[in-house]
């Protein structure tokens, strides 16, 4: 199925091969920018990544305990550009940390992290944080009092992130792009002129031409720079699993930003429609990326945090998905490794091939404007048809 203005020609400006939020971000910025597109995806929308993460759009509080100011800074810079252009697909939403003796992190600490936070935010309205006082406990979802010692109230802010991939690319096919999807890449060579791309779109297999091809296959990024040739230098990646539980009983008072009672890591419990979401876990993966899924371990490692903080809360798991964060190799715990987007060019005064390894839902349009700043050394200038900080984007 090809969706989009019907071109006469099989050449593109710009070829980009996966449909998950970098790929369909990559998709409207060179549309903008008033390339002709074509994106090809293998499965459907979102299909990946992109609709297996914990749907945050937020600037990542925990990303300061590795310093990472400039990641934080961009992505709540990115939070402000979504709330206005996205308003039907982001949303603001309180969260709340809360306090007990065992808790690693303690207030001063918490504090000091919010304050930062809301300076980095630019000390917007959606900066403001708060002690919350023991009368607003009882309204906090059944969350455990008992040796309660204080809860801290910010602002962070929700999606749906597989309606945001699909809004992205209405986007980027009302400029003009076109999508194809089934359609999967399968070899690539880059000539002297233009790169020669060979997909398969349903049964029939098909070819065509781009100056440039940006590689947006996320935890596949590899298997596809191994059909490149020559074949680009790439990074090498550990893909790390994160599971979430979709659980009986709605959240009223907003999301919950735990410590994991086993290891201190990092948790979230999220609002999700009549339901609630919990997650992440993070295990390293080796197999299939199409196969990941949501492994027992996993479970109970939620379920009992989840029985720790909101022991009143249902257990029943409604539905379960994992996902792959596409992370540089390290022999690091991946929750210590940095969250940076990296960009790698096969040659970096006429790019020909780009690959986009690990990155945020959060922070996929800036990403996609570094992609294009970087196509714009090989492709010539086009007439500008819009900006990606101002189109707006509408549920499909
Ligand atoms: C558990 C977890 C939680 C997360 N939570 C958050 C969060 O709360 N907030 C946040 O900002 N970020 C979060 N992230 C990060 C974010 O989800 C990812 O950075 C983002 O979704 C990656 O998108 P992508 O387009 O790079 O990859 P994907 O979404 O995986 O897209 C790649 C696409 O390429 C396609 N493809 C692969 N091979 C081919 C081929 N040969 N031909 C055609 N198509 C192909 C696939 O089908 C797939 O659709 C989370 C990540 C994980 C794993």
């Amino acid at each position: 199925m090809e969706r989009g203005k019907q071109s006469m020609t099989d050449h593109y400006d710009v070829v980009v091969v996966g449909g998950g939020i970098h790929g369909v971000g990559v998709a409207q910025a060179a549309a903008c920018y008033g390339y002709s597109v074509l994106l090809l995806e293998q499965t459907a929308l979102a299909a990946g990544t992109s609709s297996r993460s914990s749907k945050l759009i937020h600037g990542g509080l925990r990303y300061l305990e590795g310093y990472d100011f400039g990641l934080v800074h961009e992505s709540l810079s990115e939070r402000a550009i979504l709330l206005r252009i996205a308003p039907d697909l982001v949303h603001l939403q309180p969260f709340h940390i809360p306090v007990y003796p065992e808790t690693s992190r303690r207030p001063p600490a918490i504090r000091a992290g919010l304050i930062l936070y809301a300076l980095l935010g630019g000390l917007h309205h959606t900066s403001r944080f708060r002690k919350l006082g023991q009368a607003d406990w009882d309204g906090l979802d059944g969350l455990e009092t008992d040796r309660l010692q204080a809860v801290y109230q910010y602002t962070d802010a929700q999606t749906n992130d597989a309606d945001l991939t699909r809004a992205v690319m209405q986007s980027a096919i009302d400029l003009g792009a076109h999508l194809s999807c089934p359609a999967e890449f399968l070899a690539a060579s880059i000539e002297k002129q233009v790169v020669a791309i060979h997909f398969r779109e349903n049964t029939a297999e098909k070819s065509c031409t781009a100056a440039v091809l940006v590689n947006a296959g996320g935890p596949w990024v590899n298997t596809i720079a191994d059909r490149i040739s020559p074949k680009p230098a790439g990074i090498d990646v550990d893909l790390i699993q994160g599971t979430h539980l979709v659980l009986e009983g709605a959240l009223t008072a907003g999301c919950y930003y735990m410590e994991a009672p086993q290891d201190q890591r990092a948790i979230f419990l999220l609002p999700w429609g009549k339901h609630s979401m919990l997650g992440t876990t993070e295990h390293v993966y080796r197999g299939d990326p199409a196969q990941v899924s949501a492994l027992a371990e996993e479970e109970s490692y939620l379920l009992e945090a989840m029985g720790r903080y909101f022991p009143a809360h249902p257990q029943q798991v409604v539905d379960r998905f994992a996902g792959l964060r596409v992370l540089p190799a390290s022999g690091s715990r991946a929750f210590k490794r940095s969250r940076e987007t990296h960009l790698s060019i096969d040659a970096p005064t006429r790019p020909r091939a780009v690959a986009i390894y690990g990155g945020k839902l959060t922070g996929y349009r800036a990403t996609a404007e570094k992609v294009v700043k970087i196509l714009h050394r090989t492709l010539p200038d086009r007439k500008v048809l819009a900006k990606t900080a101002e189109l707006p984007l509408r549920p499909v």
